[in-house]
Parts: structure tokens; sequence; C-alpha cells
């Protein structure tokens, strides 16, 4: 029997509620695949700040090194939005992913079919795009500051204070994360799609270059180049063309949210963080702790179950039982059980909680 070490971070809000539904279903699955599970849980966030004064408790990245892989649910809250800067609950996601190496997200936008009717846009069969973010350069890392200026502008005025943020990429970092984007694309239906902005930026021309010159190395993948702002509409406009994303720290923060929305709800969508390979990767829900409906049973545990999913299939190397997962998702929607969040216009649906909802799921597993 295979055991692995998982850490799980609930966190605050809704976190605890949506992780105890993805740790009963790993338990679920690992006893029809022969897998067993050491889960330790540790704080994160807001519930961290309370007990030891800070969001991100040594302890909890220790545990976190020493594990197969992280669960994560989600942190912060109005309790704590008026902390200082650097002890926010959110800045315990900075240091798990720095702690960790983590610098590609993986956010998949994929449309279950029995879902299309929460999608804001019309006619749209399927969606499948997975997007993967640079997550640890970029404008978000780059040099940031002020200065001050005396220049005159053209209106007569003067420059004055100047705030600056700084769009840097290497060589090493690009490399990386467009090697993974055309790995991931083999898996998958072949189309990689390098996201920048090169007709203004010097940083994006040098990513054009650099995956030009991989290209060949992956014979079986089509590379083609959208600039953000036109990757923006086209998202709308054809989403069901995408199948690999590789882009910037930046336009993947945006668009992944972008691509998250046109799939249906926030309660829907899985992630993971990756670092090198053999190193524990972190996975969770796109979205953030929710504190209007936190203790009211509506949260919707489906994305954490499917970062689950990922998990398995990700860190573990355990493709049938994160396939199996899958299934019983989608059997889950198919047979009409939805959350408050997804119940949109469908007929027959049978209206769930979040117990609701994991005991189905377990059910069909
Ligand atoms: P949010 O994602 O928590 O909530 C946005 C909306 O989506 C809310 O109406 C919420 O009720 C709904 N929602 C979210 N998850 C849901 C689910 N599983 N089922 C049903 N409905 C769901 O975003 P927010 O309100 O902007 O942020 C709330 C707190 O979470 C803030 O403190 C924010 O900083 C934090 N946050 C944390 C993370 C993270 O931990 N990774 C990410 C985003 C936001």
């Amino acid at each position: 029997m295979k055991i692995y070490k998982i850490a799980v971070i609930p966190g605050d809000g809704i976190g605890p509620e949506v992780t105890s539904s993805a740790v009963r279903v790993l338990e679920t699955v690992g006893a029809k695949c022969g897998i067993e599970f050491e889960f330790t849980s540790c704080d994160a966030g807001g519930c961290a700040i309370d007990k030891y004064g800070k969001p991100l408790p040594e302890e909890t990245l220790d545990v976190c090194r020493a594990s197969d892989a992280v669960l994560l649910g989600a942190v912060g809250g109005p309790k704590w939005d008026a902390v200082e800067p650097s002890l926010r609950p959110e800045r315990a996601l900075l240091g798990l992913r720095a702690g960790l190496g983590l610098y590609s997200n993986l956010r998949p936008a994929l449309m279950f079919k029995e879902l299309s009717s929460a999608s804001p846009l019309k006619n749209v069969e399927a969606i499948d795009i997975l997007i993967v973010r640079e997550l640890t350069g970029g404008i978000y890392f780059g040099k940031h500051g002020r200065s001050d200026s005396a220049e005159v502008l053209s209106d007569g005025s003067v420059k004055g204070v100047t705030a600056y943020d700084t769009e840097e990429y290497s060589v090493g970092e690009i490399t990386r994360i467009l090697r993974e984007g055309f790995r991931y694309a083999q898996g998958r239906n072949k189309k990689l799609t390098l996201v920048d902005k090169a007709n203004v930026l010097e940083s994006s021309r040098l990513w054009r270059e650099i995956a030009a010159s991989l290209a060949p190395e992956y014979p079986d993948v089509a590379l083609d180049y959208l600039y953000v702002d036109n990757c923006s509409m086209q998202l709308i406009n054809r989403p069901s063309t995408f199948d690999v994303i590789v882009t910037s720290n930046m336009f993947g923060d945006i668009l992944s949210d972008e691509a998250g929305m046109i799939t249906g709800s926030i309660g829907m969508l899985p992630s993971a963080s990756l670092g090198a390979p053999g190193t524990p990767g972190m996975y969770e829900p796109v979205h953030g702790s929710a504190p209007d409906i936190a203790g009211t049973g509506k949260a919707n545990p489906l994305a954490t179950i499917l970062s689950a999913s990922m998990l398995l299939r990700w860190s573990l190397g355990e493709v049938a039982a994160s396939d199996m997962i899958e299934k019983a998702v989608r059997d889950t929607l198919a047979d009409g059980f939805r959350t408050p969040d997804i119940i949109g216009d469908s007929e027959g649906c049978v209206a769930v909680d979040t117990e609701g909802m994991t005991a189905a799921v377990l059910q069909r597993i």
C-alpha cells in the first residue's frame, strides 16, 4: 500500500468546509485504489495570525516541505482587513509560493456541458483550456519604487512623484515555463498559444524568441502567438479553439480569471502551483474564503475536490484515482446535483448544500 504525506491548510472562511470535503473524497478514492494518505493539518492565513501573530508560521512551511503535496482551502477575510500589509493573510500565499519554489501555476478552465447554462456566453458547447501562468517573475516581482521628477508635461504641469513597477524576465525563467507549456500541450490537444505583448514589450519579444527556438524540440505541438489584448477578445469569441495557453505572471493572472468566468461558477475552478519536479506542489480552489457564505452550507466544494484530483495526477502520478474523481464529479452534475452558485435555470435539478454535494460525489466514486 502506498502512503502519501499531504499537508492540508484549511485556512479561513469556507476553506475548512471545502477542504474537509476534498479530504473525504481523497480517502474514499484511496480506499478504492490502494492508496493511503497521511494528512497533517496546518495553519496559515487569518487563523494563523490569531494564533501565532503571523500569517505563515515556519512550522507550516516545514510540514509542507516535508510532504508529497499541499492542499489549501483559502485565506483571508474582513476580520484581518485592517492588519498591516506585511502581515495580511494573503501574504501566506506568497510565502508558500516562495518557500516551496512554485513557479508555474496551472489553471484549467473546463466547462462541464451540464453547466453550460451557467456560462455567461451563449451557444458554447465545450471549453477545455489549460492556462499555464509563470508565477514567480515578471512585474509582480520586478523593481518597484517611486522617484520624483521635475520634468514638465505637454500641458505645463510638472510630473512630480512617479511610481514604477518593472517587467523583468530571464532566459532561465522563460525557458522552464515554456517547456512546461509544450509538455502539457503534448499530453492534451497539441496546441500551445504564447500570449504576450511583443508589439510593445522587449520582455515579450524574448519570450517569443525562446518559444521559437524550443518549438523544433516539440514537433507534434502547433505553436502560435497572440497579443494579450487580442487573446482577451478571442477567449470570448472562440473559447473552444484554445488548448494550452502559456503566459507571464500578470497576463496569466488576468486571463485565467476571464477564462474561469466563461466556464460558469468560481466554485468549480481548481488550480495547481508547481515547482521543480519531485518537489511538493500546492493545490487549491481558485476562489477565496467567501466570508459572505462561510458557515451557511452554501459553499460549492467541487473546486477543491477537483484540486484534489489535480493533486493525484500532477504530484502523485495517480492518474486512475484522479480520473475516478473527475468521473464522479461529472456523474454528480449529470445526475442534477447543484449547489446554489450553479443552480442557474436548470430544470429538474436537486438543490444541495456543501454536505449534500460532497455526499453525492462520494457515492459516485
Ligand atoms: P471570493 O472568491 O472569496 O468570493 C467571491 C464571490 O464568489 C462571493 O460572492 C462568494 O460567496 C462566491 N464564492 C466563492 N467561492 C465559492 C464557492 N466555493 N461556492 C459558492 N460561492 C463561492 O473572493 P472575495 O470575496 O474577493 O475575497 C474574500 C476573501 O478571500 C478576501 O479576504 C480575499 O483576499 C481572499 N482571497 C483568498 C484567495 C486564496 O486564498 N487563494 C483568493 C482570492 C481571495
